[in-house]
């Protein structure tokens, strides 16, 4: 399967994405239940806060070959500062709603310690289970 890889752009200077580059490899985190091969075809930020490019760059990563898209963990569960994004759950709707429903998306790409989930659950909106659960 081709995805692209949306990420946090305040963890691009901190982190070089290697866990999710891990996860997809050896099938782990999100990836745990996939058969086929993962096969990264781009690496883009959200833009920013408040995260408002993530959809059209998204749909753009669709139209370059991207048949999943992965909303990486440091957006969702606030790898690794234990700080996710205040905005997840709206940037992850966005990007739905962008690629449409033939595409999937991940809701976050390597697994975090529970830490780091208890606080992803209080982000990002008023309701809702923590990314991965
Ligand atoms: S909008 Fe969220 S994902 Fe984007 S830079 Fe800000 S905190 Fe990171």
């Amino acid at each position: 399967m081709k995805v692209g890889l949306i990420r946090c752009l305040q963890t691009e200077n901190v982190c070089p994405a290697a866990k999710c580059f891990q996860a997809m490899r050896e099938k782990k985190g999100a990836f745990a239940d996939c058969g086929e091969e993962i096969v990264c075809i781009g690496v883009n930020t959200c833009g920013g806060c408040p995260g408002k490019n993530a959809a059209q760059r998204a749909r753009h990563m669709v139209r370059q070959g991207a048949e999943a898209i992965v909303i990486a963990s440091c957006i969702t569960l606030g790898t690794p500062h234990e700080f996710p994004c205040p905005f997840h759950r709206k940037l992850t709707d966005t990007v739905r709603a962008a690629v449409g429903e033939g595409i999937p998306v991940f809701d976050h790409s390597h697994d975090a310690p529970k830490k780091h989930r208890a606080k992803a659950a209080a982000a990002g909106d008023e309701s809702g289970a923590a990314p991965g659960n």
